[in-house]
């Protein structure tokens, strides 16, 4: 007999006993109870089973800090399986606020994305890493019985290249009429800093997150990954999606990896590989600026194009990969510092890439966070440490107005503080989003695997979903989904953390 039948005798007979046990006892005169016991008692038994696979053996997962860290180890189907199972819950969560998101902002419905992933991306995903999402699927099917299949948790780890990159290129290739008005995401403040800059002389590096609050709220994840090949990994995520993506994140062999998306990005390539996929693998095989470097342009799509943030802690140089479509540049040093905070700098970037983008106007976010970080990291030149970067991650210095004022221009953001929102992302007034969470690390905690975190707003503050709706009805299609971001405490995060601790 197959396992999945004897899994299913399993569960009948189960079911079978649930159902005798309320004829003959009468004790359920309400059909709806019964019908409820039935389906609870399926569930049980659906989830007792699957918790005994061994493929779950050495994995785990345990709540800190507002984070859920999980450890996954083995083969790319073994670290998948794991991930759907530990994490179905969390993906059960987030997959309808993503997908929910994801259509509003494009007008198209689900079937078109499932039909994008199914054609687009999953023929030009690597086995190991097709592999690794049908695992997820089977996971998350074993645990919750899940309808989510695979071109469903394909569009989900698509959810930051599609909406925003691809379909507006298909808009306009399609001629659309009346196409929304789709720009590339804002995503994030960040900066490297290496030699003269920094303490001890070698790499300290941070990162907060930024996106709506919907999405924010759940990227909460801190994922431990020991892949049977190529280098462990710690790097923080999002439920269902195989790379960090918002990045953050460090390996064995001893790389560092951030990013800023590039603002007013426009291009996109149908024969490139998915972006979420080179991002996972750069991290999981590159041990040099170089190797990561390769890896990112092998297939370049355009999807989600960023500015990565890079740290070798064995050399202790640093680097910036501005990765257009079009062009795109290296910088790399052993002795300096580079931010982000969502603006390309390359000259030839700047005019094949991102043709609307006004490095000038210093009232936008980017432009305007682009100053704070030239402030910052020049007034702590020489002292910068991940207890600065934390600070640095949580500050609310608005260059523009020249005072303290969280909002859309500072570093840690805060967009549905005022009416201005963000134009430039097509974030309108009282957009709920901004910082939603933040990371940093330095050369000898990424010896030791280890790196500090904070969900919700670096700087602590809370984000309170009732007032909020109650006050901008506009965002009321989010209502369903939009809950309070309450901030965690600073935590610090290690490979192998002990099972079960809390
Ligand atoms: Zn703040």
């Amino acid at each position: 007999m197959s396992d999945v039948a004897r899994k299913l005798i399993a569960v009948l007979i189960v079911v079978a006993g649930a159902l005798l046990l309320w004829i003959s006892k009468g004790f359920y005169t309400d059909a709806e109870d019964a019908r409820n016991l039935t389906k609870d008692t399926v569930a049980a038994a659906r989830e007792r089973e699957a918790s005994n696979d061994p493929r779950l053996k050495n994995s785990y997962k345990f709540e800190r800090g507002g984070w859920a860290y999980v450890h996954l180890e083995g083969d790319p189907a073994t670290i998948g399986f794991q991930h759907g199972y530990l994490l179905a819950p969390e993906i059960e969560d987030a997959f309808p606020a993503v997908s929910t998101g994801m259509m509003h902002s494009t007008k198209r419905d689900w079937p078109f994305f499932r039909e994008m992933a199914r054609v687009q991306l999953w023929p030009k995903l690597d086995p190991e890493y097709q592999q690794e999402l049908e695992g997820i699927v089977e996971g998350l099917n074993a645990r919750t019985g899940s309808p989510l299949d695979v071109y469903d948790i394909v569009a989900l780890n698509a959810f930051e290249e599609v909406p925003d990159y691809y379909v507006p290129w298909l808009d306009k290739q399609e001629k659309k009429a009346n196409a929304p008005n789709l720009k590339s995401p804002g995503n994030c403040s960040a900066f490297v800093a290496t030699g003269s800059w920094t303490k001890d002389g070698q790499i300290v590096i941070a990162h907060n997150n930024w996106t709506s609050y919907m999405n924010g709220e759940r990227w909460r994840i801190m994922f431990d990954i020991q892949p049977a090949q190529g280098y462990r990994i710690l790097m923080d995520g999002f439920p269902g999606v195989i790379a960090s993506d918002d990045d953050f994140g460090i390996n064995s062999d001893g790389l560092m990896v951030t990013e800023t998306t590039i603002t007013q990005f426009e291009g996109w390539d149908p024969n490139g590989k998915p972006e979420f996929m080179r991002a996972r693998k750069a991290l999981q095989y590159a041990g040099s600026i170089d190797d990561y470097t390769r890896i990112m342009l092998d297939g370049n799509n355009g999807g989600y194009a960023n500015d990565w943030l890079l740290g070798d802690r064995k050399t202790g140089e640093i680097a910036q990969l501005e990765l257009g479509l079009k062009a795109s540049k290296l910088w790399r040093t052993k002795d300096g510092a580079f931010a982000g905070s969502n603006w390309a700098r390359d000259p030839k970037v700047l005019k094949l890439d991102t043709p609307q983008f006004d490095p000038n106007n210093m009232e936008t976010s980017p432009n305007a966070r682009r100053a704070r970080w030239d402030q910052l990291l020049n007034e702590n030149k020489g002292k910068i440490d991940v207890a600065l970067a934390q600070g640095m991650l949580s500050d609310h210095v608005d260059t523009f107005q020249k005072k303290i004022e969280a909002n859309e221009r500072t570093l840690c953001g805060h967009v549905d503080n005022n009416a201005r929102g963000v134009a430039v992302w097509t974030w309108g007034p009282y957009y709920p989003g901004g910082a939603v969470q933040g990371k940093a690390t330095d050369s000898n905690m990424t010896k030791q695997m280890r790196l500090v975190a904070r969900s919700g707003h670096p700087c602590g503050d809370n984000f309170q979903a009732k007032p909020f709706l109650a006050a901008h009805p506009e965002y009321a299609w989010q209502e369903p989904y939009l809950r309070d971001m309450n901030a965690g405490p600073w935590t610090v995060f290690g490979s192998g953390e002990p099972r079960g601790t809390n």
